[in-house]
């Protein structure tokens, strides 16, 4: 039996209320399936400010290069949001953490399960068949350019800033999902004004050789952000850098109903990183409502990718398809205009998708001894 190691960040808020069930599905992946997972906690963000003084405290940059993948929740907290002032921040955690594992690729699919038509604010008929895959570059960008202030702090600045090397390495990995898709890739960026995206550009189209067989269309970020929710069905796989990525995949949770419904993969040079893309929501943390399929969903991407369990991923997805069918719903994807929904809290939609992972497999495992 192969033995995975697991690092489970619950992280700040809601995050940790939705990775408890992240990591449930795959203690049930693994009774079901027969795999080992070995499971380590660790903190980031606000709560490892709390206990440590640091939002990447040492112990947890040890544990999550000795991880074979990483489940995290979110981190964040009001206290910061309010006072831009404060030096150290939760998202110094995440974004350390990104870099020191060299995640320099996130991947998030936005796709949209029928049950789920009714839930989004966008009109059924365009939304149907929408089926997007996001590559969002990572470590990049003004995320991790120079950042100042001058003129005694009445003028700011952070540094919009690509290397090559490093729009090369992702637009790879998005043609070769390309090919494997549609073949239809759009590479947004703003190139009409910004150097950094001249040189994006530039390189996209010198790698795009490479792939003759898929089609290369260049959007800017504002025009994409338009068409996303015009007509979703055009877009097959979108690269973009790391700021317009962050923006265009909150647009397009709409896509799938809700932040609560998306799941991302970050990956890299080693360890995997799978999350949910919202944040740790304090407006309804401690509430026990939080949709915790984004997590579920962020496990069954960590099968697939990092351990290659292709088959467990998709008996994940299944079993989140079934739950929907059945009627039940967390309240940010019930339908208020009918009394169709079953509304559950975090918890009970856990359970009843773990319920539905077990039938599902068990109808797996009966019809493969025929
Ligand atoms: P958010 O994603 O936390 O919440 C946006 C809205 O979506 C809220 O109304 C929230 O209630 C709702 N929502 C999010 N996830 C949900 C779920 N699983 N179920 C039901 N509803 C859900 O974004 P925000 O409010 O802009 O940010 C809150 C905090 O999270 C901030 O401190 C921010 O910095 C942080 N944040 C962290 C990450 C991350 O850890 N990757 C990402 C985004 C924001």
């Amino acid at each position: 039996m192969k033995q995975y190691q697991i690092l489970v960040i619950g992280g700040d808020g809601i995050g940790t209320e939705v990775t408890e069930w992240g990591k449930k599905i795959l203690e049930e992946i693994g009774q079901q399936f027969g795999h080992q997972f070995t499971f380590d906690t660790a903190l980031l963000g606000h709560s490892a400010i709390v206990a440590t003084g640091s939002p990447l405290p040492e112990a947890t940059l040890h544990k999550a290069r000795q991880s074979d993948a990483i489940l995290f929740g979110a981190i964040g907290h009001p206290m910061y949001d309010n006072d831009p002032s404060l030096k150290v921040r939760p998202e110094q955690g995440l974004l350390g953490l990104r870099k020191a594992l060299g995640l320099y690729t996130n991947i998030r699919p936005i796709k949209l399960f029928d049950e789920l038509l009714d839930a989004s604010s966008i009109k059924p008929e365009i939304l149907k068949g929408a089926d997007i895959l996001f590559f969002r570059e990572l470590t990049g960008d003004v995320y991790f350019g120079e950042k100042a202030r001058k003129d005694e702090g009445k003028t700011a600045y952070d540094v919009m800033i690509y290397s090559k090397y490093e729009v090369e390495r992702i637009a790879h990995k998005a043609f070769q999902a390309a090919q494997k898709r549609r073949k239809i890739l759009h590479s947004v960026d703003k190139a009409n004004v910004l150097e950094s995206s001249r040189l994006w550009r530039e390189t996209v189209n010198e790698v795009g050789r490479q792939y003759p067989d898929v089609q290369l269309h260049h959007q800017f970020i504002d025009s994409a952000a338009m068409l996303l929710i015009k007509n979703p069905k055009m877009f097959d796989v979108v690269l973009t850098g790391n700021l317009f990525g962050d923006i265009l995949t909150d647009e397009a949770s709409q896509i799938a109903g809700s932040m609560g419904m998306l799941a991302s993969a970050s990956i890299g040079d080693s360890t995997g990183f799978y999350e949910p893309i919202h944040g740790s929501a304090p407006d309804i943390a401690g509430k026990g409502i939080a949709n915790p399929l984004a997590s579920i969903l962020s496990a069954a991407l960590l099968l697939e990718h990092s351990l290659g369990l292709k088959e467990e991923a998709q008996s994940i997805v299944d079993a989140v398809d079934k739950t929907l069918k059945e009627g039940y719903r967390t309240i940010d994807i019930a339908d208020v205009h009918t009394e169709k929904s079953k509304v559950l809290g975090t918890q009970a939609m856990g359970n009843h998708v773990l319920t539905s992972l077990r039938a599902i497999v068990k109808t797996k495992f009966e019809l493969s001894t025929y």
